[in-house]
C-alpha cells in the first residue's frame, strides 16, 4: 500500500515537472515567434518540438490536446506580421491547430504501438514456452530482485516426477492441463505471478519468509488430499506424483541460480516416486556428488563379487503361510559399504549396465532355489525387472537359457513389474508380459497405486499378482486410504487376481490389510529381506510355529 502511494506520488511530480517544462518551452517559441515578426515566419514550426514531447510523455491523446493547445495559442492571439499589425486568418490558425493535434495525435499513436510491441516482446521473453506461468529469467530476475533489497525469502521447487511418462504414454494435452490446475492451487493467496514455470514438469514458488509457515502448511494439504489419490482428468485414472523441495534463504547465495540448484537438490530426497516434501540440508550435496561417483566402481561390481541377492518372505495372512520371497539386490561397494537398489538400479540403467545386474540376479537366485530345494525348502521367488530389461528382446531367451541349465520350475517364477513402467497402450510391452506369462512365469505389478494405471486398464494387463505399494500401507490408518485399498483390493478380487501389500511394519496394518481382504503382505513386520542362511531359518521357524 505505502509503495502504491509512493509511486503514485512521483508520477504525478514527474507529470508536474513535464507540464512546467511545456509551459516554460511554448512560452518561449511563442516569444520567438513574436519577436521574429509574427506566425508569417517559419518559427510557428518550433511547435512541434513540444507536441511531440507531449506524444512521447502522454501518448496519442496527451499529445492531441497539447496540439490543440499550441495551436490556440499561436493563434488568435499572434499576428500574421507584429510589425504591420496584421492578425491572423481564422482560417489559417484553426486549420493550424487541427494539423497540430493530428500531427500529435499520429506520433503518439506510432509511439503507443512501438512501446505495445517492445512491451509484449518483453513479456513473451519473461513467459514459460510451456504454460501461461512466467519463466526462469523472470524468476532469476525477482531472487535478483530479493537479493538485493536483502529479503529473506523460500525457494519452493515442485517436481512432478512422473509427468514425462503420462505425456508419453497417455496424453500430451492432459499435461497441460495438470500443470495449469497445480499452478492454479500453488498460487492461492499468493497473487497470479509467484508461480513460476522453470521445465516442463517443475513449477517454482517464491515465498517470502514471513508466510512460509501458512504457505508450507497449505502446500502440505494440497498434497494429501490432492495428490494421494488418482484423480480422473481427461476419462484418464492417474495420479501425479509432487515432490518438493525448499530451500530457506537467508543471504548466503550470491546468485539466483545457486539458490535455485539447492530447492532442486532438497526434492532428490526421498523415493523418486513418492510424493513429500523435503528440506534442503548441506550434506546432500556431498551426497549425490558421491552418488555420481559411483558409476564407474558399479561398472566393476559384478567382476569384484560385490553383488549380492537378499530375500524378503510374503506370507499369506489368511492361511498364515509363507507363499515365497522376494530377491533383492544389494551392492556392497568396496567389501564394506551397503548401498541400495533405489540408488544403483538406476544409475545401471543410465549406463547400459542393467542387464548384467539382471543376469547376475537370474544366476543367483535359480543357484539358490536349487540349494534350497536340495534341502526340502520349495518355494516360489519373484525377481523384479526393470523395463529396459524386458524391451531388450533377448529377456525371455537368456533367462530360458539360464532356468534349462539350472534345470529350475519356471512356475516357481515370479517377474515383478513396476506399474510406472506399465502403460496401457504400450503394445510391446504388454506383448511381452504375455509371452513371458504363455511361458509360465507368474507376473506381479509391483508399487501398484503409483502409477496411471490404477483401475483403469488393468484388465487389460496379463498379471497374477498386484502388490499395492508401501505409500499405501504406511497410511492404511486414514480411513479414504483404506477405502482406496479396498477398491484396489475388490477390483482385483473380480479378475481373480492375488493381492499383496507390501511394506507392513506394525500388527494395526497387518490387521487393517485383513479386515480388508488382502491376501499376502510383505514387510518388516514379519521380516526384514535377509541373506540365504537366515531365511532357511525363518522358513523353519515359521513353519514350526504355523504347522
Ligand atoms: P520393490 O520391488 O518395491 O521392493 C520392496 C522394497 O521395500 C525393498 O527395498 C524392501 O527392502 C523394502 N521393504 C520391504 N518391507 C518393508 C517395510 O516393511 N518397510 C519399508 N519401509 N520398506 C520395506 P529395496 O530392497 O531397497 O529395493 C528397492 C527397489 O529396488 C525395489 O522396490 C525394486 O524396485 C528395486 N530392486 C531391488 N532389487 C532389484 C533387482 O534385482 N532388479 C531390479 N530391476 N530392481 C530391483
Ligand atoms: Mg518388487
Ligand atoms: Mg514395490
Amino acid at each position: 500500500m505505502n509503495s502504491f502511494f509512493g509511486r503514485a506520488d512521483k508520477n504525478a511530480r514527474d507529470n508536474l515537472l513535464r507540464i512546467l517544462l511545456l509551459i516554460i518551452l511554448v512560452g518561449l517559441i511563442i516569444y520567438l515567434v513574436y519577436v521574429t515578426g509574427g506566425t508569417k515566419k517559419v518559427f510557428v514550426q518550433l511547435m512541434y518540438i513540444p507536441i511531440i514531447m507531449a506524444a512521447l510523455f502522454w501518448g496519442a491523446y496527451g499529445a492531441l490536446v497539447v496540439g490543440l493547445l499550441c495551436g490556440v495559442l499561436a493563434g488568435p492571439f499572434i499576428p500574421l506580421d507584429v510589425s504591420l499589425g496584421i492578425m491572423q486568418d481564422p482560417v489559417n490558425w484553426i486549420s493550424r491547430s487541427l494539423i497540430f493535434s493530428l500531427i500529435g495525435f499520429l506520433t503518439g499513436y506510432m509511439i503507443d504501438r512501438i512501446n505495445k510491441l517492445y512491451t509484449e516482446k518483453h513479456e513473451r521473453n519473461l513467459k514459460s514456452p510451456f504454460y501461461n506461468l512466467p519463466n526462469a529469467q523472470k524468476l532469476f530476475n525477482d531472487i535478483e530482485k530479493r537479493i538485493r533489497s536483502m529479503e529473506y525469502f523460500r525457494l519452493i521447487a515442485i517436481k512432478m516426477t512422473n509427468l514425462y511418462e503420462i505425456e508419453k504414454y497417455i496424453d500430451n494435452k492432459l499435461v497441460y492441463d495438470i500443470v495449469d490446475n497445480l499452478a492454479k492451487k500453488l498460487s492461492h493467496n499468493r497473487g497470479q505471478n509467484a508461480v513460476y514455470s522453470y521445465e516442463k514438469d517443475e513449477l517454482i514458488v517464491l515465498v517470502c519468509e514471513h508466510c512460509a509457515h501458512d504457505y508450507e502448511e497449505y502446500l502440505r494439504n494440497v498434497l494429501d488430499y490432492y495428490f494421494t489419490f488418482p484423480v480422473t482428468m481427461s476419462g484418464y485414472k492417474i495420479r501425479v506424483s509432487l515432490k518438493v523441495g525448499i530451500y530457506v534463504y537467508q543471504g548466503e547465495e550470491k546468485t539466483p541460480i545457486e539458490i535455485y540448484n539447492k530447492a532442486r537438490i532438497a526434492y532428490e530426497q526421498g523415493d523418486a516416486k513418492e510424493s513429500g516434501i523435503y528440506y534442503y540440508d548441506g550434506n546432500l550435496e556431498s551426497k549425490r556428488r558421491r552418488i555420481h561417483n559411483l558409476t564407474g566402481e558399479l561398472l566393476e561390481s559384478i567382476d569384484k563379487n560385490e553383488l549380492f541377492v537378499m530375500y524378503q518372505p510374503k506370507i499369506d495372512i489368511m492361511n498364515n503361510r509363507m507363499t515365497g520371497v522376494e530377491a533383492l539386490v544389494r551392492w556392497k561397494r568396496n567389501g564394506t559399504e551397503i548401498i541400495e537398489p533405489n540408488i544403483f538400479i538406476p544409475i545401471a540403467e543410465e549406463i547400459g549396465f542393467i542387464n548384467r545386474i539382471a543376469k547376475f540376479v537370474f544366476d543367483s537366485v535359480t543357484t539358490q532355489i536349487n540349494i534350497w530345494k536340495s534341502k526340502g525348502i520349495d518355494i516360489n521367488c519373484s525377481i523384479n525387472s526393470s523395463v529396459n530389461e524386458l524391451h531388450e528382446e533377448i529377456y525371455t531367451l537368456w533367462a530360458k537359457d539360464i532356468i534349462d541349465r539350472k534345470k529350475v520350475d519356471k512356475t516357481g517364477f515370479e517377474i515383478e513389474i513396476t506399474e510406472r513402467a506399465i502403460a496401457y497402450n504400450d503394445k510391446i510391452l504388454i506383448e511381452k508380459m504375455c509371452r513371458l506369462k504363455g511361458e509360465g512365469y507368474q507376473i506381479s505389478i509391483d508399487d501398484f497405486g503409483t502409477g496411471y494405471n490404477s483401475l483403469l486398464s488393468v484388465g487389460e494387463i496379463p498379471f497374477d499378482k498386484l502388490k499395492i505399494d508401501k505409500y499405501f500401507t504406511h497410511q492404511i490408518d486414514r480411513r479414504e486410504i483404506a477405502e482406496l485399498v479396498k477398491h484396489f483390493i475388490e477390483y482385483a478380487h473380480t479378475f481373480n487376481k492375488t493381492v499383496v501389500a507390501e511394506g507392513v511394519e506394525t500388527e494395526e496394518q497387518l490387521n487393517v490389510l485383513k479386515s480388508l481382504g488382502c491376501d499376502e503382505v510383505q514387510g518388516f513386520y514379519y521380516s526384514k529381506p535377509l541373506m540365504p542362511e537366515e531365511l532357511e531359518a525363518f522358513y523353519i521357524e515359521f513353519c514350526r510355529r504355523n504347522g
